[in-house]
């Protein structure tokens, strides 16, 4: 028989596990939890009507107390180099961006989510962080950008998506148990199965989470925004840094955890900036941080935010960077940022006042 109804009356807050708790509440065996999912997320299904295969009492239940509270695309971007930038309205009415990077001729199609809007951590050089933290976003939520960002791809590339990277807004292990909820979702074989090796996770550096990842969820890939090779000079453009629990010597001790239970490699995201991390002695600090754990370097350049002091560095200046990394052996690429004339691209995506400014 029903029993207490759960506090949200958002289906897209709750994963298959929620989902099946929910059909229990209702009166129904766990199985019509999974049928859910698999009309909402396998088929992008917004009705509770067109479920066909539930019985109607259980679908009325559901119409009466529960709302599926699709992502809204408010605004589509295209950029020059054919990223696609999605503006979506959330169930809150606040917005958040999500944004697909085709490389056609590799053939990969990279869906990058946000999964807070806003963000607490204040890195100096990110539009994101001068909003500050809104909101977090539920499971279903995440998921729906990746779906949405899957049918523009197949609608302008007749190709699915490849990759999922969560370097959108905000911090994902600040919305661990949420984010892991919609890995959860896009690799089960009724949501969208990705293979869980082609989802990455972006961080800012949170030692403790980074551990309970590596601890927790093996398969997906990490990524660690590092952007300076010293303690010090962390700190003065990702205040973040700072905390105890999120120095370099704690996150370094973390990297290694995660290198030593995963067996994976980890990437670390150093954007330049002109002057300020771009010397070739910080290449050799680099370095040596590279050799304490299994990783490769991806180097990126710098997108101009307003207001903004720090600058993108010359091509000449990322060219001597990779090449002490490249001596040194370590395994080195190049990020040219994709979308820049959308404001797509690292550190850009920001929603105040979006509607209005373009
Ligand atoms: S760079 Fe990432 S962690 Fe830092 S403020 Fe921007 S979104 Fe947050």
């Amino acid at each position: 028989m029903a029993q207490t109804l759960p506090v949200t009356n958002n289906l897209l807050a709750l994963d298959l596990a929620g989902l099946k708790t929910l059909a229990v509440r209702l009166g129904e065996p766990p199985y019509r939890g999974q049928q859910l999912f698999e009309w909402v997320y396998g088929k992008g299904c917004r009705h509770f009507e067109a479920m066909t295969n539930l019985p109607v009492a259980f679908r009325a239940r559901l119409e009466a107390h529960f709302s599926i509270r699709r992502l809204a695309p408010a605004k589509i971007q295209t950029s020059s180099d054919g990223t696609v930038k999605v503006l979506l309205t959330l169930g809150s009415g606040r917005l958040v961006e999500a944004v697909l990077i085709p490389e056609v001729t590799a053939g990969r199609f990279t869906a990058c989510v946000s999964s807070q809007v806003g963000c607490a951590m204040g890195c100096t050089f990110c539009a994101t962080g001068r909003m500050g933290f809104m909101q977090n976003l539920v499971p279903g939520e995440i998921y729906d950008q990746a779906a949405i960002l899957s049918a523009l791809a197949k609608e302008r590339f007749d190709h699915g998506l490849t990759n999922i990277v969560f370097m959108g807004m905000g911090e994902p292990l600040l919305n661990y148990r949420q984010v892991m909820a919609s890995v959860a979702m896009l690799t089960h074989p009724k949501g969208m199965a990705m293979a869980p090796r082609r989802i990455t996770v972006s961080t800012v550096g949170l030692a403790r989470r980074i551990r309970r990842l590596a601890d927790e969820a093996a398969g997906v890939r990490l990524a660690v925004s590092l952007h300076a090779p010293t303690q010090d000079k962390r700190s003065q453009i990702m205040p973040s840094s700072t905390a105890e629990a999120t120095d370099l010597g704690a996150l370094m001790d973390s990297l290694h955890h995660y290198c030593r239970t995963t067996g994976k490699r980890l990437t670390f995201e150093y954007c330049l900036f002109r002057e300020f991390n771009d010397h070739e002695d910080d290449a050799r600090t680099l370095v040596r941080l590279c050799r304490r754990v299994r990783s490769k370097v991806n180097l990126i350049m710098y997108n101009a935010v307003p207001g903004v002091t720090l600058q993108r560095t010359t091509e000449a200046r990322l060219n001597a960077f990779a090449r002490v990394l490249a001596h040194a052996g370590v395994t080195v690429t190049v990020r040219r940022s994709r979308g820049q004339d959308i404001d797509a691209a690292c550190g850009q995506l920001a929603t105040l006042d979006k509607l209005s400014q373009h």
